[in-house]
């Protein structure tokens, strides 16, 4: 008989998620900044060593956050990778900024360091690498950079919590750095995020911006007998549902990232060989990156061949799926003049890029069988 479909990703309980929900129902308080919301962002600030964590209810509003924090005004501009999720340009696009394109490097598919110089102009502000499938950016030579223009660094590391470079958690070097607890992520709660704020200046006021522009956060800590509006500000606060949802897994994510690691490694020594005699490639990991196990990825020779293992996999059950379209061709960016050829790497990679199921859940037999599938694979 043939075996049901293997979903290209899928959440699981991993910890104790039910009984936190039911503990945070039953003490009556399922706002945002209760006990669980206050776990997970003390476990965070202890594991990773940032100064201040926030839980939010999307990494894209943590995004927000950021560009409120930098007062990002209409013109100035920011430099994001071409090759991203919509949210991480997105997030600067409604403070009015102009979004500069940068292309990724052929191995990682990471921001290109060396190409960044170039776009570099009087009006630049900010610079936000995406740690792609949780593999570090070359922190080193983007920090030097920021620092020689006075640029703040914001990693959107949606895909990295946990991960390393030289040594270093990811979500350490910006000025600020984003996490995704969105469904898809290797920590999740459904829908969530988080803002991880190095730079002491500027936590009291991402206190204030994540309450409605309202000082409450301090009034809850007593410091002030009232609180009242002080700047601007949205409703980005987590509720203590999602957050206990959130701690049962945080607590978690040894094993987790251990599941992912087992099945990531498993893939990488079953279709290595595959893959250099078909053309392809599997991820490339450079020796000083701890990667975070968020994705295996092949990159395929071409548009044709993504296209016809994608249907063989699904004609055998296995939903496989590709990745980001290039954002400078986007129907929004277009505002901007981005054109072909302007990320060749960025745009050569969204139509041969295939992600293979990984989720912690998946059993052996799963993963046999996806591994089976494409091997199967004849071109
Ligand atoms: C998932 C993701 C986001 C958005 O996360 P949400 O929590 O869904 O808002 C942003 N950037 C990257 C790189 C992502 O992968």
């Amino acid at each position: 008989m043939a075996q049901p479909p293997i979903p290209f990703n899928h959440s699981a309980v991993v910890g104790a998620e039910y009984d936190y929900i039911r503990e945070a129902m039953s003490s009556g308080q399922i706002a945002g900044d209760r006990t669980f919301s206050r776990k997970c962002q003390a476990m965070l600030e202890e594991v990773l060593g940032v100064r201040r964590t926030l839980v939010t209810t999307s990494c894209t509003h943590a995004l927000e956050m950021a560009a409120l924090l930098l007062d990002i005004q209409p013109g100035d501009e920011v430099i994001v990778p071409s090759f991203t999720f919509v949210s991480t340009a997105n997030a600067f696009a409604l403070r009015g900024a102009r979004l500069v394109f940068g292309d990724v490097r052929a191995d990682t598919l990471n921001l290109d360091e060396s190409k960044l110089p170039a776009l570099i102009t009087p009006r630049t502000r900010a610079i936000v690498p995406v740690h792609y499938a949780g593999v570090g950016c070359e922190m080193d030579a983007i920090s030097a950079l920021a620092g020689r223009h006075s640029l703040a660094v914001v990693e959107d590391n949606a895909h990295g919590l946990f991960g390393k470079y030289r040594g270093r958690w990811l979500g350490t070097f910006g000025s600020f750095a984003t996490q995704s607890f969105h469904e898809t992520k290797n920590i999740t709660c459904g829908e969530g995020g988080a803002l991880l704020v190095n730079d002491p200046r500027y936590v009291e006021r991402a206190e204030i911006i994540r309450e409605k522009g309202t000082n409450r956060t301090r009034f809850f800590r007593g410091e002030v007998d009232k609180y009242s509006w002080v700047d601007l500000g949205s409703s980005y606060v987590m509720s203590d549902v999602l957050a206990a949802f959130l701690f049962g897994q945080l607590e978690k994510w040894r094993e987790v990232q251990a599941k992912r690691r087992t099945l990531w490694d498993r893939y990488e020594a079953a279709l290595a060989a595959w893959a250099a005699k078909l053309g392809a490639r599997p991820p490339i990991v450079p020796a000083h990156c701890e990667q975070a196990y968020h994705m295996y990825y092949l990159l395929l020779p071409n548009l044709a061949m993504r296209t016809a293992l994608i249907a063989h996999l699904k004609s055998r059950g296995v939903m496989a799926v590709f990745h980001y379209q290039p954002l400078h061709l986007s129907e929004f960016a277009r505002r901007w003049g981005g054109r072909p050829g302007d990320c060749p790497v960025t745009e050569s990679a969204s139509d041969r890029l295939l992600r293979l199921p990984l989720f912690f859940s998946m059993t052996e037999d799963q993963q046999k069988h996806v591994i089976e599938s494409v091997t199967t694979f004849r071109s």
